[in-house]
């Protein structure tokens, strides 16, 4: 019988994600970390006192991966290495008959542009062979969309509007850095913004929207309207909404550098030749950045994310807000990853297990706000990331 998890991708999450799996060994029994540098691997599998196997992998060949999973016989596979490896990733699962999880949906590398369609392409295969995939256990991907469901079943009849928050509020001291992979990071905040309302999605132009919210123990602080893969599923899954949108924060100096290195083609993902040679600007960027598992020990503050949802519970109004707040420096210390790398690793570390004990189960594709909201929310109180509710 197959038995334990197969992490990929010993990047930042993945650092979390083993760490916090290995405080979890009892459901686990058995962790196997494997990503495209096994130094990155070795170096993990030392920090948990050896309580793991790993292995070197290139996620982007079905057959080397089919390969690995072949050997290592896991229940499940946690995909945790960039959104490029979706589609392979899951189709080694489909291959071995072992079950799938991520914290992004899949993306081109050539096309700044991600969407679920290619992996909900999946349900009747993953049907036909008896075993379940979970999609965006993050947190926002991730959470945000249990907070969305946990709403739904205890506070709301219908939910008509929900803002999704994101604010990090941490230091690095850098004058600019990304707080996880600059390529993802970059095309992300880069593209025009997008929100849903009344059945059709409607474009701005990027960051053209901006409020001012104020997050518990953080403070006020600009918020920019932006599209964020969670809508695409939640406009599904939410009945009676009839709007959604996407907000995070973004300090000045963040902003200029961004505008800047845009203007001058450094976030282009296009090929370019320079003297000869063939690069891609924004690989070129992503080198000279300092790499974000570097940052952690230098991240002051705190993250604070979370949803306001607004709707009509037994004829009345109602307006509420769900949130969890990280500290940088407590993430750090439990884990040698920074906030932002925790607030992942963590929730797929939750998703993983309640499939791995069997409370998650099905046959087919699915996001996490297709299941029961509960069991997800009692893990993150136990696991480290404890959430509040307010009415407002
Ligand atoms: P990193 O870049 O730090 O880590 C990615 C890891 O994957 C690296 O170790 C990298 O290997 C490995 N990898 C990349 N390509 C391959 C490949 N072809 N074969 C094998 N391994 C590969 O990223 P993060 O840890 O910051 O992010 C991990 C994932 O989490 C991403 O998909 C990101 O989008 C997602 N994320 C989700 C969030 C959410 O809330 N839902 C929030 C933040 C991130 P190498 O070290 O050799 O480069």
């Amino acid at each position: 019988m197959n038995e334990g998890i197969l992490i990929i991708g010993a990047g930042g999450v993945g650092r979390v994600v083993t760490h916090k799996a290995v405080q979890n060994l009892d459901a686990f029994k058995k962790i196997t970390l494997a990503s495209r540098t096994l130094s990155k691997c070795e170096q993990i599998q030392k920090e948990v006192g050896g309580k793991i196997d790993i292995a070197k992998v290139n996620a982007d060949s079905v057959d080397e991966l089919t390969e690995l999973v072949g050997r290592v016989k896991p229940f499940m596979v946690l995909n945790i290495a960039l959104p490029y490896q979706d589609l392979t990733i899951m189709e080694a699962c489909l291959r071995t008959g072992v079950h799938y999880l991520d914290t992004a949906n899949y993306e081109h590398p050539d096309t700044a542009k991600f969407e679920y369609k290619l992996q909900w392409a999946y349900d009747e295969k993953y049907k036909q062979k008896e075993i379940m995939a979970l999609l965006g256990s993050g947190f926002d991907p991730g959470v945000t969309n249990v907070f969305c469901a946990y709403a739904q079943k205890h506070y709301f009849d219908e939910i008509h509007y929900i803002d999704i928050l994101d604010c990090n509020a941490g230091d690095h001291g850098y004058p600019f850095a990304t707080n996880f992979n600059p390529e993802i990071n970059l095309r992300e905040v880069s593209a025009k913004g997008r929100y849903w309302e009344d059945g059709k999605w409607i474009e701005t132009e990027p960051l053209a929207i901006k409020q001012v919210w104020d997050y518990p123990q953080i403070g006020p602080k600009d918020s920019y309207l932006m599209y964020h893969e969670e809508m695409e599923s939640l406009v599904k899954h939410i009945k009676g909404l009839k709007r959604i949108r996407f907000f995070m924060t973004f300090g000045e100096s963040y902003l200029t550098h961004m505008r800047c290195l845009e203007n001058v083609g450094m976030l282009r993902i296009d090929e370019i030749e320079v003297d000869g040679c063939k690069v891609v600007p924004l690989h070129v960027l992503k080198a000279l950045l300092p790499d974000p598992a570097t940052l952690g020990e230098r991240t002051k503050g705190k993250t604070n994310i979370g949803i306001v949802a607004e709707g009509i519970k037994e004829g009345k109004k109602r307006k509420i807000y769900i949130y969890n707040v990280c500290d940088h420096q407590e993430a750090y210390k439990e884990t040698g990853a920074q906030a932002v790398s925790y607030t992942t690793g963590v929730p797929a570390m939750i998703g993983a297990k309640l499939m791995v004990e069997g409370v998650y189960k099905g046959k087919g594709v699915y996001n996490v706000e297709e299941l029961d909201p509960d069991p997800f929310m009692d893990e993150l109180n136990k696991q480290g990331l404890p959430w509040h509710i307010k009415e407002l």
